[in-house]
This record gives structure tokens, sequence and C-alpha cells, in this order.
């Protein structure tokens, strides 16, 4: 599935992470976010997110440095 990227605060939603703050459940597609969904990083709506594609290796490396800072 794709990620997708917030392009104001860089946050990666992953579907297969889901969305734990704000309970979507994991390998939920980022189609099927509620319209209301917003940034669990920074509030910023759904349209402020682009397409990143299948994530890379590198992609995931990257994607577990933000995911921690916000897991603590
Ligand atoms: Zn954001």
């Amino acid at each position: 599935m794709d990620m997708y990227a917030c392009d104001i605060c860089g946050y990666y939603y992953a579907p297969e992470y889901g969305d734990e703050e704000n309970h979507i459940a994991p390998d939920t597609p980022f189609a099927k976010l509620p319209s209301n969904w917003m940034c669990p990083a920074c509030n910023a709506s759904k349209d402020k997110f682009c397409r990143v594609g299948q994530p890379t290796l590198g992609a995931y490396d990257q994607y577990d440095l933000v995911y921690s800072d916000y897991i603590d």
C-alpha cells in the first residue's frame, strides 16, 4: 500500500501501521481514512498529504525515525 507524507511537517502515514493516536487500525489505506482525519503530528488536513508511493527500505528507515518521535 502507498505511503503518504504530510506536506507541512513531514509525518509519514504508513498504512501498515495505521494511526494509533486517531484510532486508525493497521492496514487502513490512506484513501479509507475518514475525510476529517488530520495529521497526528500537526493537525493538517488530508489534502495536505501527498502520495509517496511504495516505501523503499530507506523510506522505512526515515519513517521509523519520525514515528519514534511521536510515540515516546
Ligand atoms: Zn503534519
